[in-house]
């Protein structure tokens, strides 16, 4: 079915981490959109939520990079905004911490934007929830009149992906995190409750760095890999929808874009979708175009041909039918599982301490001088402890 009104994704080719290029490209971009004074009014209280699952040097490309948080934020105090912030809760560490190891803090200082922690929580009701009724939220994102999603582009042993639908899971409060692995145990369950969760918060604007991008044993363990792209919109599932084109995957295999199109959220399908194209931000002040950026509109095979990457590692295979789904559970067989590569693994713990599930799946049952080891029979696949394993010695096969 085409919608009458496409959703629009602004594609913008950046190939650079330049704080001034970074800002031009991105003002244009939302310039597409109608400009960041027509998403939010200076009298209103905005946060910003990169993603800072955890503390890691930037060229892991586990954060958001600070340029592209730095650039909305200073699209908002030109727009007069003044009660901006900017925070997550980070799987391990705090907001501060790791902003600060991006050097997201002084970017973020130049324009008034401070990095807060999230302090405290509110259980917010959601009756409209088609699987998540009730949320235990951030009181900072729970009170913020409008919120920017700024998200990274990388892979997700769960959801084959994280784009804009899963970067709003920052905003649940603390522990509750780990709580909602065990309450929504499956891909699919899980990806209900984070559409549910967009819905409710409704962010007005989604920003996506795809400038430097993570494959492979993602989200936070994965590589590095140039996209050379940045992506922005007002509709989470069609963008992350323009990113699995761009890498190679079929969009509906994920989890949170199925179930975003049938869920009222977004839209996955590229009929649906307006993809444009940003050719020229329109900075050249001798230019008599300046000021005003050049685009047009493209198709995604076009963007895939100039701008993708199809050799770019993430699970391409076919979702299996909940028959063998169900049978595999029977028999703890055919299902993606955590391993711990002993050579990299230093016992720190990290991955025991995030494991959600009663009784802990990942323990030192061999004692604190050996790996932890695995219960299976006990793991829900929810991948925390690979997401929160520092030393990259959690892979998920
Ligand atoms: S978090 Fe990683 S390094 Fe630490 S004990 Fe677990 S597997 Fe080993
Ligand atoms: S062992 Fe890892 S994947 Fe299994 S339930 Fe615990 S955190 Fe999740």
């Amino acid at each position: 079915m085409v919608l009458k009104d496409r959703s629009r994704v602004v594609l913008i080719p950046c190939d650079t981490y330049e704080e001034e290029t970074v800002y031009e490209k991105i003002k244009a971009g939302i310039g597409l959109l109608g400009g960041i004074e027509n998403l939010v009014t200076p009298e209103e209280k905005v946060l910003l939520k990169p993603n800072l699952v955890r503390k890691a040097e930037l060229s892991r490309a586990v954060v958001t990079h600070p340029s592209v948080v730095g650039a909305v934020a200073r699209l908002l105090k030109e727009a007069g905004v003044k009660n901006v912030s900017a925070g997550d809760s980070c799987g391990v560490g705090s907001a501060l911490s790791t902003a600060a190891g991006a050097g997201m803090d002084s970017v973020l200082k130049k324009y008034g934007v401070p990095v807060v922690d999230f302090t405290g929580m509110g259980k917010v009701s959601y009756k409209e929830g088609v699987q998540a009724k009730a949320f235990f939220l951030s009181k900072e994102a729970a009170e913020a009149d409008a919120l920017i999603n700024i998200c990274k582009m990388k892979t997700h042993a769960l959801e084959r992906v994280t784009g804009a639908v899963k970067n709003m899971y920052g905003c649940v409060y603390g522990l509750h995190k780990a709580k909602g692995h065990t309450q929504y145990p499956s891909a699919d369950s899980f990806a209900r409750m984070l559409v549910d969760l967009n819905r409710l918060l409704a962010p007005r604007l989604y920003v996506m760095d795809g400038i430097t991008a993570m494959e492979g044993n993602g989200p936070t363990s994965g590589d590095p890999v140039s996209m050379n792209v940045l992506l922005v919109s007002r509709d989470p599932v069609a963008m992350d929808s323009i990113f699995c084109h761009l890498i190679d995957l079929r969009p509906d295999l994920v989890p949170t874009n199925y179930h975003g199109e049938k869920m009222g959220l977004g839209s996955w399908q590229e009929e649906n979708i307006e993809l444009m194209l940003l050719e020229d931000a329109g900075t050249d002040s001798s230019s008599t175009a300046a000021g005003r950026a050049r685009a047009r509109e493209i198709t995604v095979k076009e963007a895939f041909e100039r701008y993708g990457n199809g050799s770019f590692r993430v699970d391409r295979r076919r979702a299996k039918s909940d028959f063998w789904v169900r049978l595999g559970k029977l028999f703890n067989a055919f299902q993606k599982k955590p391993y711990i590569l002993q050579d990299k693994c230093v016992k720190c713990g990290v991955c025991v301490d995030s494991c959600p599930v009663d009784g802990k799946a990942v323990t030192f049952a061999d004692g604190r001088k050996n790996p932890p080891v695995y219960d299976y029979k006990k793991c829900i696949r929810c991948f925390c402890c690979q997401e929160m394993c520092p030393h990259k010695a959690i892979q998920v096969k």
